[in-house]
């Protein structure tokens, strides 16, 4: 089979590989589409951990079923699917309470495992067993469930953070983690929801979507602005969805009382460390809450979510390449120049 091999740090090759076997418990998969996340962008050019090249990365994954492993019910051949990327050990006390996406010793699909950047990936028997394959919708394309993934991420972000209606949201990041956090907020019934962001180039993309106010941080302090649009009140929810500092400061500062706070996105590993005034959150009774990944029922949310039209999908999706123009595709997606970058595997 073709498949795009990431062979080190800034070296990616498409090239014939084995097909591989569909064995006991497991389910082989005909890729229809993967999407690039911004994980494959950076595991391209710097390479990851948990990744040993050579491999196949790529975990936003969509396809039909193939071949069925022995042991394995509830599928048929042919069936639409896309995969929850992390395989938990079901057996640590983040499992038992069904955190799954916090495991601590949590394995994924394009990273572990080969992932989907192929025209066939087998879908390992842990996965399989944990009911991590999941079956599209009719009405959905395998491109808008290949960023179901994504998406699950983002509602697992605001099931924390109880979007009411009639909420003042602010979401830091157009890009397309940010711009799905808005679509998320306002189907939750949010009044009003701005996007911040440093480049025009991004907040260009968020015009297409309705009912966004879209903010550039380097023309208008976006603490001024905000609280000039609430009446001095503050916002009641804010996502921080780009890897900044300073953004994270002025969620807080934009802060309403009892407003719920997202540090969604995580910051520079050698620059973690910010300076808040934590009486901010103690007299307004603010809650911050991280996120990391998402579990399956988050995905099956997700995808209920796309094939009811709560979201604008569609839209989301800026660009598709096939299989041997994926290095110009991640250098794109690099270069910020696109929202959700999708993958297109023909038969
Ligand atoms: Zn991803
Ligand atoms: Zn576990």
């Amino acid at each position: 089979m073709k498949a795009a091999v990431f062979m080190e740090p800034g070296k990616m090759e498409v090239k014939e590989v084995d097909k591989p076997v569909c064995k006991d418990g497991e389910i082989l998969v005909k890729v229809g589409a993967c999407a690039i996340c911004g994980t494959d962008v950076r595991i391209y050019f710097n390479g990851q951990k948990n990744v040993v090249p050579p491999h196949i990365i790529g975990h936003e994954i969509a396809g039909t079923i193939e071949e069925i492993g022995k042991g394995v019910s509830g599928y048929s051949i042919g069936g639409r699917v896309t995969t929850v990327t992390s395989v938990c050990c079901g057996k640590c006390k983040f499992c038992e309470k069904g955190y799954y996406n916090i495991c601590v010793d949590s394995r994924a699909i394009g990273y572990f495992w080969p992932g989907g950047f192929a025209e066939y990936v087998s879908i390992p028997k842990d996965a399989v067993s944990q009911n991590s394959v999941i079956k599209i919708p009719d009405n959905v394309s395998f491109e808008e469930a290949s960023i179901v993934e994504p998406l699950s991420c983002c509602i697992n972000g605001q099931d924390y953070l109880d979007i009411q209606e009639g909420d003042f949201v602010v979401v830091f990041g157009c890009g397309p983690i940010g711009i799905m956090h808005a679509e998320l907020a306002k189907a939750q019934g949010a009044a009003s929801v701005v996007i911040a962001d440093i480049s025009e180039d991004k907040l260009q993309f968020g015009r297409g979507f309705k009912d966004i106010i879209l903010l550039n941080v380097k023309e208008e302090d976006p603490v001024d602005k905000v609280m000039k649009l609430t009446g001095g009140e503050g916002a009641d929810v804010v996502i921080v969805a780009a890897g900044s500092k300073k953004a994270q400061v002025q969620a807080m500062n934009m802060a309403a009382k009892k407003a719920r706070v997202s540090f969604f996105a995580g910051l520079p590993k050698d620059d973690p460390i910010i300076e808040l005034d934590s009486n901010l959150l103690h007299y307004r009774e603010i809650s911050v809450f991280g996120a990391f990944a998402s579990y399956e029922a988050q995905y099956r949310k997700a995808l209920n979510i796309v094939s009811a039209g709560k979201i604008e999908s569609g839209k989301i999706i800026t660009h598709t390449f096939p299989l041997d123009k994926i290095v110009e595709a991640i250098k794109l997606v690099k270069a910020g120049k696109t929202l959700k970058v999708v993958i297109k595997i023909e038969a």
